[in-house]
């Protein structure tokens, strides 16, 4: 065996002073080189423009985290020159030779993976477990793709025909754009883009201008990790100029893109259209978002319920796709459920991330005022339980929220909401509760606590979801462990951290000889 066997990468313990008291020290570090200038990164080259995309820590508005360049049509040019020239070398590289850097490059952020969190704490406004677990996960993607891309290198097996030699292999497209969200600003970053580059195909990566000084970070961390110049590109800059062109270029040839369904069903659409000079059919592959939910059986461990929906509604301030947003509740246990929630939510500390609090400040203004709104609009169409508001603070900081007695079709029922809000929807009876949950457009993430077999058993067949946990929190997915990612409207269901997933980034020959 090439590599020692895969594990997930461990989290931390922050109740241990050692730990904190390391992880205080990361932070002080960081703290001290916010408000620098970060360049785009084309073909190994460092490239300044002129013109900055400014990064605010989402906890305190006036706290410059940094400023990256911002690309514009000149640099796609360029970034597409760089990235095809690359291919030409790394997709003839062997599948363990490109596995190799990976190893790492997961090596390098596990040197650094305090430092790495303290920047999420930043920029993303993450509390420190929630922090070191993107970046752990940014290392199981490293680990666990060099592995699966190993078995990639050989033929598939086909049957013998006599006289001829058949053989049927994988090989990679070229070059591909690497589109994620700013809510696992690490983690989904480092994983849609080594996914496809490990089994040779090159990347631009086009981050989310919510969270552009982590991805100058990131080809940071790939310099030292040794890989050649063009392999990963970095396109920083405004949607406005860089989305629609990437996306639409002929010389794409396929989209790597996570984020939400109005995004994902927009590239959808351009990328099926072909365009002067394209030789191929680009593939698309678009994970999106949830209204993920959480059904509480009449058998269920009212207690456990109540502390699985609330660690699932709230963490990261409710921004996870695979957040809990509908609490599907039977009514036997509805008021007992409804008594605990509104307790457990209500000892939750608002606060900003550096201090470590339960639920910190929401990614940037724009969230702010559509979160509001839906709890605005969360008033008139349900009973309000606890929050309702802004936390006050010198951040984007919202009281978690919860609404009780939310009617089927009411808005904040039916719409990503993606921060700290709940609907709690009474069902008669499980049948029902499913029913209810099904009736989502969304497929991504679901739970049911139940101590019953039978009811257990009909929700792993009919709960529409694409990553289904029964007694336990709906939120936290392991690399490798629980492949991720749902169907209906929630995606293209590539399934990351899953054992297919880099056959999408590669395409099959058949070659013949006759003796
Ligand atoms: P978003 O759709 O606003 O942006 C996602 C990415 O697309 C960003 O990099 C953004 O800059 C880029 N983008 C915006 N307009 C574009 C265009 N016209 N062309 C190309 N790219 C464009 O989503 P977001 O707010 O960054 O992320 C939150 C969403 O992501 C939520 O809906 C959440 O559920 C979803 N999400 C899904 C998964 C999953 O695995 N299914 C994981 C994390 C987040």
């Amino acid at each position: 065996m090439l590599f020692e066997p895969y594990r997930n990468e461990p989290f931390a313990d922050f109740s241990d002073p050692a730990t904190l008291a390391s992880f205080q020290r990361a932070l002080a570090g960081v703290r001290a080189q916010l408000g620098r200038d970060y360049p785009l990164t084309i073909g190994g080259e460092q490239v300044v423009t002129g013109s900055f995309l400014e990064s605010y820590d989402p906890a305190r508005k006036d706290r410059l985290v940094g400023r990256v360049a911002k690309a514009g049509p000149r640099e796609i040019e360029r970034a597409m020159d760089a990235a095809w020239e690359a291919y030409a070398d790394w997709s003839r590289w062997g599948m363990a030779e490109r596995a190799r850097p990976l190893v790492k490059l997961a090596a390098v952020m596990r040197r650094r993976r305090e430092e790495l969190a303290a920047w999420l704490v930043f920029e993303a406004s993450k509390n420190y477990l929630e922090a070191i677990a993107d970046v752990a996960e940014a290392i199981d993607f490293c680990e666990y793709y060099a592995r699966t891309a190993l078995p990639l290198a050989e033929p598939l097996p086909t049957y013998a025909h006599p006289g001829e030699e058949n053989t049927t292999t994988f090989q990679p497209m070229g070059v591909g754009l690497v589109i994620p969200p700013w809510n696992f600003l690490l983690a989904i970053l480092v994983g849609t883009a080594v996914g496809p580059v490990v089994v040779g195909n090159t990347v631009i990566i086009k981050p989310s201008p919510a969270t552009p000084v982590i991805a100058a970070k990131f080809m940071e961390l790939v310099a030292e990790a040794g890989f050649p110049a063009g392999v990963f590109n970095l396109l920083t800059g405004d949607d406005a100029v860089l989305g629609d062109a990437l996306v639409d270029h002929p010389r794409t040839r396929f989209i790597n893109f996570t984020g939400s369904v109005a995004t994902g069903v927009r590239i959808f659409e351009r990328s099926a259209k072909v365009h002067p000079g394209q030789h191929w059919l680009k593939r698309a592959f678009l994970e999106m978002g949830g209204k993920d939910a959480l059904i509480v059986d009449a058998s269920a461990d009212v207690e456990l319920a109540a502390a699985s929906a609330v660690a699932s509604a709230f963490g990261f301030q409710g921004q996870k796709c695979s957040a809990m947003s509908r609490l599907i509740v039977v009514d036997a246990v509805y008021d007992a459920v409804l008594e605990r929630v509104k307790a457990l939510t209500e000892a939750l500390s608002v606060g900003p991330a550096d201090d470590n609090h339960d639920v910190c400040a929401v990614i940037n203004e724009r969230q702010y005022v559509k979160i509001l709104g839906y709890i605005e609009a969360g008033k008139n169409e349900a009973r309000l339980l606890t929050g309702g508001g802004p936390a006050g603070g010198d951040g984007w900081f919202i009281r978690p929220t919860v609404f009780a007695d939310v009617p089927v079709g009411a808005s904040i029922a039916c719409d990503e909401i993606f921060g700290p809000v709940v609907s709690v929807l009474r069902a008669r009876d499980f049948d029902h509760a499913l029913e209810i949950a099904n009736g989502s457009s969304y497929a991504l993430t679901g739970g049911v606590i139940s101590e019953d077999r039978r009811n257990l058993e009909k929700a792993r067949r009919e709960f529409q979801a694409g990553n289904l946990y029964l007694n336990r929190k709906i939120t936290g997915a392991l690399v490798g462990v629980q492949p991720f990612g749902g169907f209906k409207m929630s995606g293209s269901n590539t399934k990351a951290g899953g054992p297919d997933y880099l056959r999408n980034f590669m395409e099959m020959k058949t070659v013949t000889e006759r003796f």
